[in-house]
């Protein structure tokens, strides 16, 4: 029906990625880089290398590392892909304190090594590469890894989460995970009592400013355009909130601070004019890409690229692939979410399985 569906990992990934790879995840950029390189590099001494897997699971994040412990438990023989970010977007933030099981907390780097082991632990094979091509026309599904390594699989667990945009300045970068985020449900929290800033002008970013400023003491809002993308009752919310500033016509010149942020400067679109205001926590609110091309001539998705799944499983249009995690899941987006629906992944692949006869 389809060809092959791929896209070039250099080209695309890498470029997209790159400056938000996580900073204090326990594989260093270089290393997983260079293992990526040996992978391609062994990968090409044979043209072709194929295997056969019971259960693939493509990602390494909450919902991926859920899905491998119960797959592992169940006999599944899960192998894992781990992707460009290992271990997923919680590598890139400090405390998580709502995951429940950490009464003290925990930071995200660690939280997702503890996942590791746990799937380790139960057998999960655990690996590095990219999905880089999909031909789910066939059975068993087909599934290209680094361009070069060809799978078959019987069940196909999609957990490839979905990435924050982000502005692209180098002062975002260089102090996200301390005081910038892109999770005001997340990190929010950590901002009581403080001001605080969110970009952004649509549904979320309103959803979001709203949400902050029942924890910050003033929080202002940096809308590029002249008026907000949000609906018409999410913008009479945020208009209306005594401790919400609009800044219309603006956007973010540089976001201030050495270690940690201390103030954003901001310039006018209309007037040219800058201007600093101190602050003390700088929110990301520009929306997401689920990581779901290559998946899309496939599965059904809405038309931002997030899968879609028959409600209350994890079952995609396509028989023994399904998905689980944030490239599912538009509305909650959070590490519980996306490790609940990693379980419920599993299950339906291991009851597809047996109904096939597949042990
Ligand atoms: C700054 C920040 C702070 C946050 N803080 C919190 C918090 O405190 N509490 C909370 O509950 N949530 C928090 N979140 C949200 C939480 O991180 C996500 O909801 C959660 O990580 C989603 O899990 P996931 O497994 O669906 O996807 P992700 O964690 O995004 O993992 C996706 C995985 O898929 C892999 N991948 C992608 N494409 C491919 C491919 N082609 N081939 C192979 N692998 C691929 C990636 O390498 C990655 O391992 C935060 C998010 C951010 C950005």
């Amino acid at each position: 029906m389809y060809g092959f569906v791929g896209f070039r990992v250099y080209r695309t990934v890498m470029h997209r990625e790159s400056f938000c790879f996580p900073l204090r995840t326990g594989v260093s950029k270089s290393r997983f880089i260079s293992s990526f390189n040996d992978t391609r590099s062994r990968a090409s001494r044979y043209s072709t290398m194929s295997e056969h897997i019971k259960c693939l699971i493509i990602g390494s994040g909450p919902a991926g590392y859920t899905a491998a412990i119960y797959a592992a438990r169940a006999n599944m023989a899960p192998v894992m892909y781990m992707g460009l970010q290992p271990g997923g977007q919680l590598t890139i933030t400090n405390d998580v304190e709502n995951f429940p099981g950490y009464p003290d907390g925990i930071m995200g780097p660690e939280m997702m090594e503890d996942l590791k082991k746990q799937a380790t632990r139960f057998g999960t094979d655990i690996r590095y590469g990219i999905a880089t091509a999909v031909d789910f026309s066939v059975t068993p599904r087909r599934v290209t890894i680094d361009e070069i390594i060809e799978l078959t699989a019987d069940a196909v667990i999609i957990a490839t989460g979905a990435s924050a945009k982000w502005l692209g300045l180098p002062s975002e970068a260089k102090l996200n995970g301390s005081g910038v985020s892109a999770c005001a449900v997340c990190d929010g929290f950590f901002y009581r009592g403080q001001e605080v800033a969110i970009v952004g002008a649509g549904d979320t970013a309103a959803e979001e400013a709203t949400y902050l400023a029942n924890l910050a003491s003033k929080v202002t809002m940096i809308v590029r355009k002249s008026e907000m993308k949000a609906s018409r009752i999410m913008q009479k919310r945020v208009l209306e909130n005594p401790k919400i500033e609009v800044l219309f016509d603006t956007v973010t010149d540089e976001i201030l601070g050495e270690h940690s942020v201390e103030g954003v400067r901001v310039k006018n679109l209309l007037t040219h004019e800058t201007r600093e205001i101190p602050l003390t926590g700088f929110f990301v609110a520009i929306g997401h890409e689920p990581n779901s091309k290559i998946f899309q001539p496939y599965l059904h998705h809405d038309e931002q690229g997030y899968l879609k799944t028959i409600p209350g499983s994890s079952k995609t249009n396509i028989d023994g692939v399904f998905a689980c995690g944030d490239v599912q899941d538009y509305t909650y987006r959070q590490a519980v979410t996306a490790a609940g629906s990693g379980c419920m992944a599993a299950l339906d692949a291991e009851r597809y399985l047996a109904a096939l006869g597949i042990h």
